[in-house]
């Protein structure tokens, strides 16, 4: 055919660039070794500075696991067991950090929004008017449930107002939506390599700034899970458990290639780019978007299933077409679907599924 592999159009893990594949087939690696080391320093470094506001109050601590993980070990060292934390959800992964927060027994509120509609700010005021105790605030960045870009913005300046410290998931919009890292309430941002930086599964990572090392104590239950072991073992590039080396290979080619298409910025350019066409074609056959258009994060974008389609029926079409998209969770499956322009997406992959939309949908 075109010798193009499947197109992964589901939120990660992502197409990857030739380059990054190839980095995969590097020489074998001892994490113990100062050449690791070396690896190590260098893909935190670049981490930092994905933002450049970050570069100076924030560290990047890695870990070897999936997203889940970093944000994990975020709530699981960060949040306090003296006072309450905030959690704002509005899709599957903020209903998750809450349950992360219930099974590391820390005192907890949910705020709880409807899956299409934006996070509760306006709930989560009257809260913080009326409780003394909450001290942090977590939220998602990116709702991979629907695709929603949840508003940084107005989230820091309650922070701000309510003297709280914000935990972010930021797993799907880290190195491709903007973070203002240089918000003073901002305390870490959990992400992974394998979404919006186009590395492989397996290396995850937390912002944290560096002041809470410094000044801090862990709130860690877990072993796996504490930031603060990383961070001491990092300082000298090493892990304290074997680190996933060969998604650390990947991870720095991945990187090298977003500081040179542009950083953060030109990534969103190039997502944007692609899901408008996206959803212009879409919505020219008639399939409406999930939530209000300019609601959506960059890259994932969410549409009622078609008339006459079933999600499987859908899916297993495009899959025919050499393109994989993703269901909606839980009951949505049966509503809708996403597709995700992260990764090496080519205008010509774009080309050929736009085109194979409306063959299967004009039919
Ligand atoms: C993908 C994702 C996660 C979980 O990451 P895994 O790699 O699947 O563990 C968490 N939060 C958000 C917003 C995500 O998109």
């Amino acid at each position: 055919m075109n010798g193009r592999p499947p197109i992964l159009l589901n939120p990660g893990p992502v197409t990857l660039s030739d380059s990054v594949r190839k980095a995969l087939l590097h020489d074998d690696m001892c994490h113990r070794e100062a050449d690791f080391a070396a690896l190590m320093l260098d893909i935190k470094q670049r981490l930092a500075r994905v933002y450049a506001e970050a570069e100076e109050e924030f560290e990047a601590v890695t870990l070897t696991g999936s997203g889940t993980c970093a944000v994990e070990a975020m709530i699981d060292s960060l949040a306090p067991r003296e006072s309450t934390t905030l959690v704002l959800s509005n899709g599957v992964y903020g209903e998750r950090i809450a349950a992360m927060l219930g099974a590391h027994k820390r005192p907890y509120v949910e705020l709880r929004a409807d899956w299409r509609e934006p996070m509760a700010l306006d709930r989560a005021r009257r809260k913080l008017e009326q409780a003394i105790d909450i001290g942090h605030i977590v939220a998602v960045h990116n709702e991979t449930t629907s695709g929603r870009l949840n508003e940084l913005e107005p989230l820091l300046a309650l922070c701000a107002e309510f003297e709280c410290r914000l935990l972010l998931d930021a797993v799907s919009s880290f190195g491709a939506e903007r973070i203002d890292f240089s918000h003073p309430n901002l305390d870490a941002v959990a992400s992974t390599g394998n979404k919006c930086l186009h590395g492989i599964v397996g290396i995850a990572f937390v912002m944290a700034r560096k002041r809470l090392f410094e000044t801090g104590t862990s709130q860690a239950d877990g072993l796996y899970t504490d930031l603060f072991r990383y961070q001491a073992a990092q300082v000298d590039g090493f892990s304290p458990f074997t680190p996933a080396v060969h998604a650390c290979f990947a991870l720095r080619q991945a990187l090298d290639e977003l500081e040179r298409q542009g950083g953060w910025r030109g990534r969103r350019a190039r997502y944007r780019l692609l899901s408008r066409q996206l959803r212009e074609r879409l919505d020219a056959l008639g399939v409406a978007a999930y939530i209000d258009d300019d609601s959506y994060s960059s890259m994932i974008s969410s549409f009622a299933l078609p008339r006459d389609w079933d999600y499987p029926a859908l899916h297993d079409a495009l899959r025919d077409a050499g393109f994989i998209i993703y269901a909606g969770q839980g009951d949505l499956y049966k509503e809708m679907f996403r597709i995700c322009t992260m990764g090496d997406i080519r205008d010509d992959d774009l080309a050929r599924l736009l085109a194979t939309l409306e063959r299967l949908l004009c039919a």
